[in-house]
């Protein structure tokens, strides 16, 4: 899966770091980083996708196929 991450919305809540850290990453404020360019190892899907549910800001979206390839227009 690849995921893209709305950093303007994200509201250092963190827990999407408590259950994904291998993908998000929080600054010394509480903010979030993604690692790398979005994509994720099946491994680590459902940890991101909990982590994507849980957002309580909707920051983290998935995705679809086509926008994948297309990568994020807002970049
Ligand atoms: S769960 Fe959402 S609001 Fe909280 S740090 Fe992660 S992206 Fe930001």
């Amino acid at each position: 899966m690849k995921i893209k991450l709305d950093r303007t919305v994200c509201d250092g809540f963190g827990l999407c770091a408590v259950h994904a850290p291998e993908t998000f990453s929080l600054d010394e404020w509480g903010y979030v980083s993604l690692a790398g360019a979005g994509d994720v190892a099946p491994e680590h899907e459902q940890g991101v996708r909990r982590a994507l549910l849980d957002c309580p800001v909707h920051a983290i979206t998935e995705l679809k196929p086509v926008e994948a390839q297309q990568g994020d227009p807002a970049r």
